[in-house]
């Protein structure tokens, strides 16, 4: 498909990060499994729980404009998710893991923000309010994802340093 026109490059946008949820989705699990902390396997456990909804809301825009979500691959999340999946196996199990888990999840969240925060304010400028709503919604969703990481980093970090 060329993209020569910006209703082309918003389903490009949007199939992109249709893929890269569907890859999130396979990961999740196994970081949950490999979680020692058990706040952090929950919240791992209830970001799949999300990410299926964002999936949902992916295939609702998709209805919406009448295109199909599938026909591509998102190169940048399959890099994440390899490289997360690498440190996760090198880490020691135990609190050690789960920082490094913590730490490829954030990155994750932040690639997430910054696709689905462009591509909202892209549906905003086209004039397209109600896709621009859904994407809001799950942008705010990784936000608060993030954050909550940050809060378990900070958790686990302190029990490293009183076993210490
Ligand atoms: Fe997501
Ligand atoms: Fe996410």
């Amino acid at each position: 498909m060329k993209v020569d026109s910006m209703d082309k490059m918003l389903v490009s946008e949007l199939k992109d990060l249709y893929s890269a949820e569907n890859q999130i989705t396979k990961a999740l699990p196994k970081m949950a499994k490999a979680a020692s902390n058990s706040q952090l396997r929950s919240a791992f456990e209830q970001h799949l729980k999300e990410t299926e909804e964002q999936i949902q809301r992916l295939e609702q825009i998709f209805e919406m404009i009448g295109e199909s979500p599938r026909g591509k691959t998102c190169d940048g999340m399959k890099g994440l998710l390899e490289e997360g999946s690498q440190t996760m196996q090198e880490a020691e199990e135990g609190p050690v893991r789960d920082v490094v888990m913590i730490a490829a999840a954030q990155r994750i969240e932040h690639y997430e923000m910054a696709a689905y925060g462009t591509v909202r304010t892209y549906a905003e400028r086209m004039d397209k309010p109600q896709i621009a709503k859904l994407l809001e919604m799950t942008f705010e969703e990784e936000k608060n994802t993030d954050q909550k990481l940050t809060q378990l980093s900070e958790k686990v970090h302190s029990e490293l340093k009183r076993a210490a």
